[in-house]
């Protein structure tokens, strides 16, 4: 078992990111790992990761490989799957890692009713200082293992994301904000933004 080969710098940079260090960054780091170690860090775009998750392990994956929102290189879709596919634009190979949730544990697991119950606010200080066990507990089976156990290694389910971002844009007729030509919407002849179109269709 090789288990995690970041440095501490890398670790704490991600921490310091994103506030706290848990099993879903782990996971997030982990899977960046993977890539540095595969296809490189992601200067200039070079890397595009495709996210189905919105949860910490994004953070991870974010810090560490360099994939951002902001730079138009982390794509999200709501799938709530801890799937994370990453694509090399120079040569456009690719690779769908899937995590193995059952590290966490079941639906039904008590780790799971804890976490809940804390996210609720509702766990005693007993249950809370357990539950920080076991997440802690987590957090290492995460770091300590090799990234193929803990990672699903697969083709990618669909091609890379085009990379240019159109940047042409119109103005609202309803509200009078600039929004970008590929996302607005036409009715009754008017050019809108998607809120307003929402709120008058
Ligand atoms: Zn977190
Ligand atoms: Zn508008």
């Amino acid at each position: 078992m090789a288990g995690c080969e970041l440095t501490p710098e890398q670790i704490e940079k991600a921490v310091d990111f994103h506030g706290h260090w848990c099993p879903g960054l782990a996971i997030g780091l982990r899977a960046g790992e993977y890539v540095l170690n595969h296809m490189g860090r992601a200067e200039d775009e070079e890397v595009v990761a495709l996210v189905e998750t919105d949860m910490c392990a994004v953070d991870g994956i974010q810090s560490l490989t360099g994939c951002t929102f902001g730079k138009g290189n982390l794509r999200y879709q709501d799938h709530g799957k801890l799937a994370f596919t990453f694509y090399r634009r120079s040569d456009g190979k690719g690779v769908r890692l899937v995590f193995d949730a059952n590290r966490l544990g079941s639906p039904d697991s008590e780790f799971t009713e804890l976490n809940r119950k804390w996210l609720k606010g509702e766990a005693t200080p007993e249950e809370v200082e357990n539950l920080m066990k076991m997440r802690q507990e987590r957090t290492d089976d995460i770091m300590g293992s090799d990234l193929t156990e803990i990672f699903e290694v697969k083709e990618p389910d669909a091609a890379m994301p085009h990379s240019a971002r159109i940047l042409t844009s119109l103005v609202c007729e309803a509200c009078g904000e600039s929004v970008m030509e590929s996302r607005t919407r036409r009715l009754e002849g008017r050019t809108m933004c998607i809120p307003c179109f929402q709120n008058q269709g």
